[in-house]
C-alpha cells in the first residue's frame, strides 16, 4: 500500500459522512488540510476514513439483515452468493468465488490453475506484493517483465521477451485503475498456451474496448479492501471462467472442502480463505454504489487534468485509445527537465500545503524488496527460488529500464469519489504552485 498519511494540522469537519440515518459512523478522523494561501481552508476526503469513503443506510440494513438471520458464514449464508453474481456479471462470466482478500483472490487464481513448483509466472514488477506473495508461497517463480515507461504496466512486447519453457501464467495488473491491454496480452497468452489472470484489484468499473476488466483473462481477481473503489474492510472475489476450475477456486477458498458436495473429502492442501456473510453484506451494499462511484471519480479526475493542462511538466499517465480508467489513484508523470528533483521535490513541495502524495508509488520494484533480494521464504530453504532457472531471476536494472524510468517519475495523488470541484481546485493549484517551487 501507498502511504497516504498527511502532514498538516487536522482541519474543521469541511465534509461529513453521508447521512446514515442512525448510528455514528463518523469516525472523527480529518483529511488532509490546505494549510495556507494556495485556497480556501478545506480538507481533503481520506479514503482511510469516513470522509472519503461511501457508507450509508444501505450498508447498515445489509448488516442488520444478516445478523437478524444469525448466518454469519458464507457457507450457509446468501450475501456471498450474491456477491458472487453481481461481480460475475460484471465481468460478462458465469463463476465467481468470494474470499477473505485481494491476496486470496490471487491465491486461490494460481490454485485454480493446479501448476508444479518452479513452474513460471510472468508478471509486472509494479504492483501490491499481494499480487505477486502469492506466487511465491505456491512453490512458483514469479518472472517479472519490464513495464510501458507511460504506464508503469506490462506489454505484450515485454512479456513476450521472458518467456520460457516453463511459463505456465501471466498475471496483468490493471494499475490506478487505468486498464492494461488485455486484448494483445490474451492473443500472446493463447499462442503460448498461457493462463491469463487480470489482477483487477485497482481497476473496479474499468473498461478497454468496450471489455469490463475481467472480462478477458481466464480468472480476474478483485480486492475489496479499505482503499478500494468499494470495500467492506477486507475482502476478495475470484471471477473464473471454467466453472471446473471455479469449483477448485471454492474448494480452496474452503480448506479444500467441497462444502454441500456429496460424500465430501479434504482434496488438497488450502487454507481458510473464506469471506463471511457480513463483509458481503457490505460489500453487497458498495457495489450498489459502483458506478456512482466510479463515475465521480472520472469526473474529479478529468476536471484534474484540465486544469494540470497548462502546468509545464506534469501529465497524467498514458492512457490508450479505447480506455476508460476507473482512476483507483490519480498517477502523473513528473518531467524532469523542469523538475529536476522529480516527484521527490514535488511531494516534499506538496507536503506543506497539506496535500498528500506518493513519489515513486511502491518507491521500488517489486523485485527490490527484501523478499527477493534475501529470499525470505521458508525458514533457511530460500524456495522456491531454489528451482528457478537463473535467468529468471536476473533482476538487472538494465533489464527493467520501463519500470524504472516510470517509478522514476511517478507521483501518486491519492483520491476518492468524495472529492468535489473545490478539492479539485485546491489540488491543481497546489501542484501548479509546488512545481513553480520545485523547478526553481
Ligand atoms: C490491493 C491490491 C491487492 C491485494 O489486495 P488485498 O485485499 O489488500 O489483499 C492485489 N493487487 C493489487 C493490484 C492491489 O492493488
Amino acid at each position: 500500500m501507498v502511504e497516504t498519511e498527511a502532514p498538516g494540522r487536522a482541519g474543521p469537519v469541511a465534509i461529513g459522512v453521508e447521512d446514515v440515518g442512525r448510528g455514528d459512523l463518523d469516525t472523527g478522523e480529518k483529511g488532509a488540510t490546505l494549510v495556507d494561501a494556495v485556497g480556501p481552508d478545506v480538507s481533503l476526503p481520506s479514503d482511510q476514513d469516513a470522509t472519503g469513503r461511501s457508507f450509508g443506510a444501505d450498508e447498515l440494513d445489509a448488516l442488520a439483515e444478516v445478523l437478524r438471520s444469525g448466518v454469519l458464514t458464507t457457507t450457509r449464508g446468501t450475501q456471498a452468493r450474491r456477491l458472487e453474481r453481481t461481480v460475475a456479471s460484471m465481468c460478462n462470466r458465469e463463476h465467481a468465488v468470494a474470499c477473505a482478500s485481494g491476496t486470496a483472490a490471487v491465491a486461490a487464481a494460481l490454485a485454480a490453475l493446479d501448476l508444479e513448483p518452479g513452474d513460471e509466472v510472468v508478471t509486472g514488477p509494479i504492483t501490491d506484493m499481494g499480487a505477486v506473495a502469492p506466487i511465491l508461497a505456491h512453490g512458483l517463480i514469479p518472472v517479472f517483465a519490464d513495464t510501458d515507461p507511460g504506464t508503469g504496466m506490462v506489454t505484450p512486447e515485454t512479456v513476450a521477451a521472458v518467456l520460457g519453457e516453463r511459463t505456465r501464467a501471466l498475471i496483468v495488473t490493471h494499475l490506478f485503475g487505468n486498464p492494461a491491454p488485455v486484448a494483445d496480452l490474451r492473443a500472446l497468452a493463447d499462442r503460448h498456451r498461457l493462463d491469463l489472470v487480470e489482477d483487477c484489484a485497482q481497476a473496479w468499473g474499468a473498461r478497454r474496448g468496450g471489455v469490463p476488466v475481467g472480462g478477458t483473462g481466464d480468472l480476474a481477481c478483485f480486492s475489496l479492501q479499505q482503499g478500494k473503489h468499494v470495500t467492506c474492510g477486507e475482502g476478495g472475489v475470484v471471477v473464473v471462467a471454467d466453472p471446473g476450475r471455479a469449483r477448485r477456486v471454492r474448494v480452496w477458498v474452503d480448506k479444500g472442502w467441497p462444502y454441500g458436495e456429496p460424500d465430501p473429502d479434504h482434496e488438497f492442501l488450502a487454507p481458510n480463505a473464506r469471506m463471511s456473510e457480513l463483509q458481503a453484506a457490505v460489500a453487497n451494499a458498495q457495489l450498489g454504489r459502483l458506478d456512482t462511484i466510479v463515475a465521480a471519480r472520472r469526473a474529479t479526475v478529468a476536471a484534474l487534468f484540465e486544469a494540470l493542462a497548462d502546468v509545464a511538466g506534469l501529465r497524467p499517465v498514458v492512457v490508450a485509445p479505447g480506455a476508460e480508467p476507473s482512476w483507483w489513484r490519480v498517477p502523473l508523470l513528473v518531467d524532469r527537465r523542469v523538475v529536476p528533483g522529480g516527484p521527490d521535490a514535488l511531494a516534499a513541495a506538496l507536503a506543506p500545503l497539506g496535500i498528500p502524495a506518493a513519489p515513486r508509488y511502491i518507491r521500488r520494484p517489486a523485485f527490490a524488496c527484501r523478499l527477493f533480494t534475501e529470499r525470505r521464504t521458508f525458514g533457511r530453504s530460500a524456495w522456491p527460488f531454489t528451482l528457478a532457472r537463473p535467468e529468471a531471476l536476473d533482476h538487472d536494472p538494465a533489464r527493467f529500464q520501463g519500470t524504472y524510468a516510470f517509478l522514476e517519475r511517478v507521483l501518486v495523488l491519492p483520491w476518492n469519489e468524495r472529492y468535489e470541484p473545490r478539492h479539485v481546485e485546491v489540488v491543481a493549484a497546489a501542484l501548479a504552485r509546488a512545481v513553480a517551487e520545485a523547478a526553481r
